[in-house]
């Protein structure tokens, strides 16, 4: 598969990063041995980069799927920590949970945080330089939605590389349109910083437009990576294939979920903790005070799942 360098960081990675969100239990939930066997066969057919966070839960998968091997691929990781206490708790989880001994890539997690993020969050920045600087850590990213922080990420030194949410429809996109975020990840880009997308396929919800949202993506730059987020081994073998040459694929693809994030109308206690954590403005509350989810905006993020305290959200 063909590889790319991430910008000044030197890292020669696969343009499929394998997203490991879905997988994980804010959405399909996989046993952890099956989401194991998954990954490890993303790494057989030469995947060697992967996306997780500390939010999705996945490191005990990723730990499981790295003991059976020799190769370690790179791995990027993220908190949404913001306090120096906070984000050193998160460098040690990761650390641990991995089974690792150092975290390539870790992330400020930034969905839809603004160009503040680098003030507000000041404590957790300083605890990722001062890890980087005991070689714990070997680059700093930041993982946004929004337009005006990739912008923000390009002039700021601290940051190597940008994961930012880009897809042919702009859903998820916040702060501005599609050709912004296009111009601001090639601003950071062109000032060294190592770039992979994030939701190409938007969270799953453009899978009918699989062939030109991909290559929309591709067509961004020879130098970015691209996460997918995966659930099956079929899953893999079509993008392992696809992004290898064989498109013509209609035969074996069977990738359609047909996935949906749903509210339980009979548990919602309509509290609206979900209105504020969505950044794709998908969810309101009806008339009936119960949260509902527009499905034409929701990328599939999993975020309104972790942050529900009654439990109503559910992947199905
Ligand atoms: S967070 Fe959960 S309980 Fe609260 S409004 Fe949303 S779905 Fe309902
Ligand atoms: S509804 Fe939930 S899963 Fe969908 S975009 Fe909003 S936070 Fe993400």
């Amino acid at each position: 598969m063909k590889k790319v360098i991430l910008g000044n960081t030197g890292y020669e990675v696969t343009e499929i990063c394998f997203g490991c969100l879905p997988f994980g239990p804010l959405q399909k939930n996989l046993p952890v041995e099956e989401a194991a066997e998954v990954l490890s066969y993303g790494l057989d057919l030469g995947i060697n980069f992967i996306d997780t966070a500390q939010m999705y839960k996945t490191y005990d998968h990723i730990k499981l799927a790295l003991a059976k091997r020799k190769d370690k691929p790179i791995i990027a990781t993220k908190s949404t920590a913001a306090a120096y206490e906070d984000m050193e708790i998160a460098i040690k989880e990761a650390l641990e949970g991995m089974g690792v001994e150092h975290l390539d890539i870790f992330h400020l997690h930034s969905a839809k945080a603004g160009t503040d993020l680098f003030e507000v969050r000041k404590g957790a920045l300083e605890c990722l330089k001062d890890y980087k600087k005991k070689g714990v850590i070997k680059t700093i990213g930041v993982s946004t939605h929004n337009v005006k922080l990739v912008e923000a990420c390009a002039d700021n030194d601290d940051i190597d590389v940008v994961f930012p949410l880009i897809n042919k429809a702009g859903r998820g996109i916040i702060n501005g349109t599609i050709e912004e975020m296009k111009n601001a990840i090639s601003k950071c880009e062109q000032k060294g910083k190592g770039i992979y997308l994030m939701k190409a396929l938007g969270g799953g919800t453009l899978i009918d437009d699989y062939e030109e949202s991909m290559s929309y993506a591709r067509n961004l730059s020879d130098n970015y990576s691209i996460a997918i987020g995966m659930i099956s081994k079929e899953e893999v073998l079509y993008n392992v294939k696809y992004f290898n040459g064989e498109h013509d694929l209609d035969g074996i693809i069977k990738i359609r979920n047909c996935k949906k994030v749903n509210v339980s109308q009979n548990v919602c206690t309509g509290c609206k903790t979900c209105v504020d954590k969505c950044h794709s403005g998908a969810i309101s509350m009806g008339d009936d005070n119960k949260s509902f989810i527009d499905q034409s905006k929701c990328i599939q993020c999993g975020y309104c799942i972790a942050a529900c305290p009654a439990f109503a959200i559910r992947m199905i």
